[in-house]
């Protein structure tokens, strides 16, 4: 007898957009340690479109997608923390988001608050989680420490902006039009510089007090590294999460003595939510922002499942702010 169907996004080649094709396929049950959950929504991250480009290549085919919400429909074997019926959210490996249901791994689902909608667990989960882990786990971060956080508008980036703000933290933001420094303003960025038209370098210095900032959270990669060493302090700690630009070229290390005995890590959120315990811990901090009114989640765009193409291209021709989210 055949079981429940999903339609899932999935890709056969790397390429562009026009790889990304939706099929029918069973969900089947979970195994030891899984669970299946039917969405209610997904969330859109730019891992989407490095994995389906190549930038991060697959086994082919594959399926898309990192981070939902929806509802338990049924548990396997040594799963204590969820049960059918539960409401739930995740950032997760491996991809495969992008459908209606799916069996998959249960460490890292997390129970959602009743508090929290849907459509808030899926936009939220992969990009606030990323958010904890830069700001609470990556460097020593204390009230009064000044960070510049590039697009800052964006689904990480307006996170950031309220994060930094509920913990005292001065965040400058950078983003690519005026319209966007001031949604970042707005969320609780301290300055907003539009670095298509700014030398984004000379305005930290400017802002600063020829200082330099305590940390650089860099997701843009190619095309902001060199300047972002530029902006920090000497000891400073350059975090390079992302490469929405490009990846970073060869780095000479000689570079980072020259510029003030800087520090540089390359981190990655799968391993901060590797283990079970401490992925739940870091979701539990951020739900209570939420619930709070700390972090507001902004969602402002959003697609049906089937038109996942055109939701990749809005994120890579830099039209989207805040999160956007896929509806099943
Ligand atoms: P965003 O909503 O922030 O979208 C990416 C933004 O990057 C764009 O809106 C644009 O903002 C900016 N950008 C600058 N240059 C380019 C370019 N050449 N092409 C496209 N965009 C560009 O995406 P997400 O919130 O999903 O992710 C933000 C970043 O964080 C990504 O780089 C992602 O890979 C990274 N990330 C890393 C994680 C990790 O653990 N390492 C986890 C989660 C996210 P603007 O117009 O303002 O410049």
């Amino acid at each position: 007898m055949i079981g429940p169907l999903t339609r899932a996004v999935i890709i056969n080649e790397h390429g562009g957009p026009e790889e990304l094709h939706l099929i029918t396929a069973e969900v089947g049950d979970p195994g030891p340690g899984e669970i299946r959950i039917r969405h209610e929504a997904v969330g859109l991250n730019f891992i989407d479109v490095y994995q389906r480009s190549g930038l991060y290549p697959m086994k082919l085919p594959a399926r898309l997608g990192m981070e939902g919400a929806g509802i338990i429909e049924a548990v396997g074997a040594n799963v204590s923390h969820l049960k059918p019926g539960d409401r739930a959210a995740y950032a997760a490996q491996p991809p495969g988001a992008c459908c209606d249901a799916r069996v998959m791994p249960a460490a890292q689902v997390c129970p959602l608050p009743d508090a929290i909608s849907f459509e808030d667990g899926a936009a939220m989960m992969l990009k606030g989680l990323t958010v904890n882990y830069l700001f609470r786990r990556t460097t020593p971060l204390q009230r009064g420490d000044t960070v510049l956080f590039h697009a800052a508008a964006g689904g990480v980036g307006l996170i950031a902006c309220q994060w930094a703000r509920s913990e005292g933290i001065t965040l400058i933001g950078t983003a690519g039009s005026d319209a966007k420094c001031a949604l970042a303003l707005e969320h609780g960025a301290r300055h907003a510089i539009n670095y298509r038209t700014e030398d984004f370098t000379a305005r930290v210095r400017e802002l600063t007090d020829g200082k330099g900032v305590d940390v650089v959270m860099d997701s843009i990669g190619k095309d902001t590294f060199e300047g972002s060493l530029d902006c920090l302090k000497p000891l400073g700690m350059m975090i390079s999460f992302g490469n929405a630009s490009g990846p970073v070229a060869p780095v000479n290390l000689g570079v980072l003595a020259a510029k003030g005995s800087l520090k540089l890590t390359r981190p990655s959120l799968f391993t901060h939510i590797a283990d079970h315990a401490t992925c739940q811990q870091m979701a539990a901090e951020l739900f209570a922002k939420v619930v709070a009114g700390d972090i507001t989640i902004r969602i402002d765009q959003r697609f049906p499942l089937f038109k996942v193409a055109e939701a990749h291209r809005a994120l890579e021709a830099r039209q989207t702010t805040g999160a956007t989210i896929l509806e099943p």
